[in-house]
C-alpha cells in the first residue's frame, strides 16, 4: 500500500504556511511522502523534512517542476489517481472503489489549478461539493481512506509526546 501526495501551484511567498501544512497533514494522517510542484522553494522542503528528522517515520518530501509527467509516472506504475476539488464526485459515493485500490496518487490544488488536471487523474473527488481548503479536503479524505487507522501511527522519532489532560510532556527517545 503507498499513498502520495502531489500539491499543485505552490507559489512564493503567500502558499509558504498552507503548503507546509499540506505537508504536515500528509505525514501525520498516514500518507508515504508529499511531492510540491509550482514554484521551487527548498524552505518549504527543508520545515517539513525538519519534522520528520524530529518526529520520525519514513515520510518522503520532494519537488518536481513537471507535475503532467509525474502524474503519468505513476500511472505507468498502477497509481490510481484522484483529483480532490469541489467539483468532484461527493466523497461518500467514492470512497468504496477508492478504497478497493491499494496505491494512491492524491493530487491538491492551490488558488489556480491548471485545467488539464482534470484529463490526467482518473476520479474527481469532493469533500463535500463546496468550496473549502485543501487542508481540510487533505485531511478528510486521508482519514476516511484509511478508516481512522491513521490516527494510531507510530513514528519512532527523536521525540515522542506523553499525552496529557492537562499540561504537555515531550520525551526523548
Ligand atoms: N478555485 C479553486 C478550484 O477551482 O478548485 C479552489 C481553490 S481551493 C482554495 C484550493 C484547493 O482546495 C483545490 O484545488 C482543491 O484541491 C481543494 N478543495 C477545496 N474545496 C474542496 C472540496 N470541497 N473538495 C475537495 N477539494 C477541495
Amino acid at each position: 500500500m503507498s499513498v502520495w501526495i502531489l500539491r499543485l501551484g505552490h507559489r512564493l511567498p503567500r502558499d509558504e504556511r498552507v503548503s507546509t501544512h499540506c505537508g504536515l497533514v500528509s505525514r501525520a494522517l498516514g500518507a508515504d511522502g508529499i511531492i510540491f510542484s509550482g514554484q521551487r522553494d527548498k524552505g518549504l522542503i527543508e520545515s517539513v523534512e525538519r519534522i520528520v528528522d524530529k518526529w520520525g517515520g519514513n515520510f518522503k518530501v520532494k519537488y518536481e517542476k513537471n507535475w503532467g509527467k509525474l502524474v503519468k509516472n505513476f500511472k505507468n506504475k498502477g497509481y490510481f489517481v484522484v483529483y480532490l476539488t469541489m467539483y468532484g464526485i461527493n466523497l461518500p459515493e467514492a470512497i468504496g472503489e477508492i478504497r478497493g485500490k491499494s496505491n494512491l496518487l492524491v493530487i491538491i490544488g492551490s488558488q489556480k489549478v491548471p485545467g488539464d488536471v482534470y484529463d490526467f487523474c482518473d476520479i474527481q473527488v469532493a469533500v463535500g461539493n463546496q468550496p473549502h481548503s485543501e487542508i481540510a479536503a487533505l485531511a478528510v479524505f486521508l482519514d476516511r481512506y484509511f478508516q481512522g487507522n491513521e490516527i494510531n501511527k507510530k513514528f519512532g522519532g527523536k521525540v515522542r509526546i506523553v499525552p496529557k489532560r492537562k499540561g504537555k510532556e515531550i520525551k526523548t527517545n
